[in-house]
């Protein structure tokens, strides 16, 4: 394993350009596979990684490494202006800063690295790695996670794009002295607005991983922190079991822990939709009274998406209609999720 020094004298003599400093050759060398069992490759994410699980499934088919694979995967949307709901070009929070969240997990070698409120910084999912090879911590935050990663060789940019600030300023002109962070009601898709990656892969050797990226809820309080840098919550790989994934309102997750619940009940048993469903069912519970309609559904959605070690996947959400994205021997494509209520 390289020690932090190489990779700092890498990084310098790459240059401090590099938007990814690492490659697959620096990271530290895997344990053997814990799994016995072969596996069915594939690659499950949210419905907006469409792109991006075709990239890892086509890198993990080729021999790499599976986090560095989904990693890749999510890069792309990370590094896409045009997206607005992580990396390069998410929303801001209120003050119209971009707080990007990510963290990750490597099941073969049992680690995690995460980062919080990490800002100017377009590729977060690799900070949370470059956290899990290079510190003994698994989550930094805020300007310590920024000073990390510059001196890890990021380059720091401005993401905010002018399409983001545009949204921004129509969001603020709406603001008037009854607003509050608590008003849901009018027009919610300019108060909230989220956005988020999660992805999960298994290899044929049945290693798993798992990363999410995010930059959060949208017009967040400054310093924020939502489910995706949690490990646990917004992604967990457990390499004997699976490995589960979030999208949607973090708040509701972290209280149940939903990405580590849903794997528990894999071990448990169950298969990844029906574990990612029990999830839901554990989130309504747990939903407080302002968050529920007058028929006791949750006025938020929320999805989770699992992979099992030997290679079954699904994805449940609470609200019938959401997709997800997946990639294996037939080519990438969105799939429905099972539902935990129906439309209506
Ligand atoms: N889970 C993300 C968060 O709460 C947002 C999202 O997925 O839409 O930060």
């Amino acid at each position: 394993m390289p020690t932090r020094r190489d990779f700092l004298s890498t990084a310098a003599a790459a240059g401090a350009a590099s938007l990814l400093p690492r490659d697959a050759a620096a990271a530290p060398a895997a344990l053997p596979s814990a799994g016995t069992r072969r596996a069915r490759p594939v690659v499950v994410g949210s419905s907006n990684g469409i792109r991006g699980v075709k990239l890892a499934y086509d890198r993990i088919a080729a021999g790499d490494d599976t986090l560095d694979a989904i990693i890749a995967g999510v890069n792309i949307t990370e590094l896409d202006p045009d997206d607005q709901s992580v990396g390069l070009g998410g929303l801001p929070n209120a003050e119209g800063v971009v707080q990007l969240d990510a963290s990750c997990m490597h099941g073969p070698t049992r680690r995690a690295g995460a980062v919080g409120c990490l800002e100017d910084i377009a590729t977060p999912s690799l900070v949370a790695k470059a956290v899990m090879d290079y510190t003994d911590h698994v989550m930094l935050v805020g300007e310590g996670a920024r000073k990390f990663a510059i001196e890890m060789g990021f380059k720091p940019q401005d993401l905010l794009t002018e399409r983001s600030r545009q949204d921004w300023l129509r969001w603020k002109s709406r603001l008037n002295a009854n607003d509050a962070y608590l008003d849901h009601d009018a027009d919610v898709a300019i108060k909230f607005t989220t956005g988020t990656i999660n992805m999960n892969a298994v290899n044929a050797g049945g290693d798993i991983s798992s990363v999410t990226t995010t930059s959060g809820m949208a017009w967040k309080v400054p310093g924020r922190v939502g489910d995706s840098p949690i490990v646990g919550a917004g992604q967990y790989c457990d390499n004997l079991v699976g490995a589960a994934g979030s999208t949607g309102r973090g708040e509701a997750n972290i209280k149940v822990c939903g990405a580590f619940l849903t794997v528990e009940f894999m071990r448990q048993g169950l298969a990844p939709a029906q574990a990612a469903l029990k999830t839901l069912e554990r989130i309504v519970a747990m939903t407080e009274a302002r968050l529920l309609d007058a028929r006791g559904r949750p006025r938020f959605d929320i999805q989770f998406y699992a992979v099992a070690k030997d290679g079954r996947y699904g994805g449940a959400t609470l609200v019938d209609g959401a997709s997800f994205a997946v990639c294996d021997e037939r080519g990438p494509r969105l799939e429905k999720c099972v539902a935990l209520y129906q439309r209506g």
